[in-house]
């Protein structure tokens, strides 16, 4: 197997006339920056195009150019000759898209992680792209579509959010090329900044107040971790999208190599989220353990358990892990 060519992607996307595209459960700024970039893109080409998540987008990316570009759900009749995820490593990162992609004739998968699983009739995977708004203002370019301020708007979101604010080992003298692209094209860094990181409701603040009440340390406070119940979520008039973050103030510790998140979903389910500082603590391999997978430094799994059952399971894989990669 081998990731199509740049070129082959373009044509591909020449071919198409009725476009889906869609990104993954609980999206990001990553997935959404990049599929409104690519919509608007397509939509430049006089393509037909509509965005369906099987999330809903988190109030802190309302700011970019959505209007008329999404669904909530696939219309009956609706025809498509070509569905495009956006940061999926296999097709049940889709969520409720999952079906719909099923039954649509040709796919193009575009996504950075290591673990994809090259579920498209084409495949762009680039694990060497800080994110797959990288990818997609690639392949704006190759398709010689003029990128206006909201399309740089939204790639520059991509980035800035899946480096973490340019401070992830992702980043690359490519990625600020880019954004010297994008700054260029009439990006405001401070006012995205804002957008994104500044406008956090009070309950927000009160979560992560809650959260960091929970913290708790393995005995040599290499590995940290906060949990994350309903009843927070409940008290402070949030959902899970106000918990993105959060989970770096464990891994911010000095002494710290892996943060783990617990986030009690519906009952009987946990989200469990890893992060790592080093190449050393492969986090994609634990969530591996768990059927997740991610980065080497950005994992995530769901389990079926309680959290306390799930706390107990995982924190005996991260240890063990631990203890064996010390060897
Ligand atoms: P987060 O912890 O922010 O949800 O996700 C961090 C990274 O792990 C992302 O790159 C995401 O793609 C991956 N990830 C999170 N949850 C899952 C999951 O349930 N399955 C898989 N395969 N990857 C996940
Ligand atoms: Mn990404």
């Amino acid at each position: 197997l081998r990731s199509n060519t740049i070129s082959e992607i373009a044509n591909a996307l020449r071919k198409g006339d009725d476009f889906l595209l869609a990104t993954h459960v609980h999206p990001d700024g990553d997935g959404i920056g990049a599929e409104i970039a690519l919509a608007l893109g397509l939509k430049q080409l006089k393509k037909k195009v509509t965005i369906i998540n099987s999330d809903p987008i988190p109030s802190n990316y309302c700011f970019l150019p959505l209007e008329g570009l999404f669904k909530d759900r696939v219309p009956r009749h609706a025809f498509f000759s070509c569905a495009v995820a956006l940061e999926c490593s296999e097709p049940e990162r889709l969520g409720k898209m999952k079906d719909a992609f099923s039954g649509i004739e040709t796919i193009i998968n575009i996504d950075h992680h290591p673990g994809n699983s090259w579920f498209g009739d084409y495949n762009y995977v680039r694990t060497e792209a800080c994110a797959v708004g990288e990818q997609i203002y690639d392949i704006l370019n190759a398709l010689k579509v003029r990128i206006d301020p909201g399309m740089a708007a939204c790639i520059y979101t991509s980035i800035l959010t899946d480096t973490g604010s340019f401070s992830y080992s992702n980043t690359t003298w490519r990625t600020h090329e880019i954004v010297e692209e994008l700054i260029k094209l009439g990006v405001s860094p401070t006012d995205i900044y804002q957008e994104v990181y500044e406008s956090n409701s009070p309950g927000k603040i009160q979560l992560l107040g809650q959260i960091l009440s929970t913290l708790a340390f393995s005995t040599d406070k290499r590995v940290a971790w906060v949990t994350l119940t309903r009843k927070m979520f409940k008290d402070t008039h949030t959902s899970y999208e106000d918990a993105e973050g959060m989970i770096n103030y464990a891994r911010s510790i000095k002494t710290v190599d892996i943060a783990i998140s617990f986030t009690e979903l519906t009952s009987g389910k946990v989200k469990v989220s890893f992060r790592s500082k080093s190449q050393e603590q492969d986090v994609n391999k634990i969530a591996g353990m768990f059927n997740g997978g991610g980065h080497t430094r950005a994992s995530g799994c769901v389990v079926d358990d309680t959290l306390e059952n799930t706390r107990k399971k995982v924190l005996e894989k991260v240890l063990q892990y631990m203890k064996k990669t010390d060897k």
